[in-house]
């Protein structure tokens, strides 16, 4: 039985039927309706400026960011799935932090929604570092549809391990 490293933590029930979604070849059709069109969020600065938008009207008060962009390394399985770093060095003999933010690069072919989903999870992290009640009520806050994008999203991968890229307009 195909194993779908994306749904572990979901109930069998559900993985079940992700997998005969794929078994009948209609799991790709499935995102297509739901999430029929790509973005153009394509450079970092655009990114940049995209997720300074969300953190301003948000997040006004958490620690600015220094730096967001995209990065081809980030393996998903393995690194979740984006990062999030915070640097903190002592420059002129005044403890400087910086917060950056990589999202992985697939993100850039992906419908918005889920680049939105992740953005929104990486920028939580400013507030809220472990993923706890509190980091997923901010998520939530921030997304309200979160939880089900956060879902569809780990569908969407298990799409590209399965069968391949997923052609949206
Ligand atoms: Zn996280």
């Amino acid at each position: 039985m195909q194993r779908l490293s994306y749904l572990a933590g979901y109930s069998e029930k559900i993985v079940d039927q992700v997998r005969r979604l794929l078994a009948e070849g209609r799991l790709g059709d499935h995102l297509r309706q739901k999430y029929p069109a790509g973005h153009e969020i394509r450079t970092d600065r655009a990114l940049y400026d995209y997720a300074v938008a969300i953190k301003n009207e948000f997040l006004r008060t958490a620690p600015p960011l220094s730096k967001v962009r995209y990065d081809g390394r980030i393996n998903v399985i393995n690194d979740a799935l984006g990062l999030h770093t915070f640097v903190s060095r002592v420059q002129g003999g005044k403890l400087k932090a910086k917060h950056e933010i990589r999202i992985a690069a697939l993100f850039k072919e992906t419908p918005p929604e889920f680049l939105r989903m992740i953005v929104v999870h990486e920028l939580a992290h400013l507030k809220e570092k472990s993923h706890d009640k509190a980091f997923y009520q901010l998520c939530n806050h921030i997304e309200p549809a979160y939880h089900q994008l956060e879902f569809d999203l780990r569908l969407y991968l298990t799409y590209l391990e399965a069968v391949g890229p997923l052609y949206i307009a």
